[in-house]
């Protein structure tokens, strides 16, 4: 319902600059007041408008600014309905992506658990080559240790079998 004019109000009519007569309607937007006459409003139009609750008064330099803003705030919405569902989307992708995060952390783990069991295999395998190793040099050394003292008990024995043979030929002569 279009404010009432009040006896304090002194306001002009926007159209006709008089601040005197009856039958006022003041712009719900910019608040300028108008003569009902002056809008060329019937008096019957005019008191159908002061006694409906649910209508509103524009100028007409307000109303075409609303006439401009309505289009906008259709578009603003539209755009706000499409960001909205862009949002949704990129939510999704987000809870999408952070599930290959895990999925691929987990198969990290798998991997470096792999690995590390890898590496205590080949620890150990090292250590038993290292093992061997050490057996086949000891066991070098002993064969060349032994075939030593097999020389040294050849010659031993040669000589031993020289000198009883000069024993044996100084004794019979
Ligand atoms: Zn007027
Ligand atoms: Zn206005």
């Amino acid at each position: 319902m279009p404010k009432q004019r009040s006896e304090s109000v002194n306001d002009k009519c926007a159209l006709c600059s008089k601040a005197t007569g009856d039958n006022w309607l003041a712009c719900e937007i910019c608040g300028d007041w108008h003569h009902a006459k002056c809008l060329q409003l019937s008096e019957e139009a005019y008191k159908v408008l002061q006694n409906l609750d649910s209508c509103h008064w524009f100028c007409k330099p307000c109303n075409e600014k609303v006439g401009k803003m309505i289009p906008t705030l259709v578009g603003l919405q539209e755009r706000i309905a499409t960001t909205e569902k862009t949002v949704s989307k990129l939510e999704n992708d987000m809870e999408k992506t952070n599930g290959q995060i895990i999925k691929i952390k987990s198969d990290v783990g798998k991997t470096s658990n792999d690995l590390n069991a890898f590496k205590s295999e080949m620890d150990k395998h090292l250590t038993k080559t290292n093992f061997e190793n050490r057996i086949n040099k000891l066991e070098l050394e002993f064969q060349k240790l032994s075939s030593d003292v097999k020389h040294t008990l050849i010659a031993l024995t040669s000589d031993g079998v020289l000198k009883i043979g000069q024993i044996r030929r100084s004794v019979s002569c």
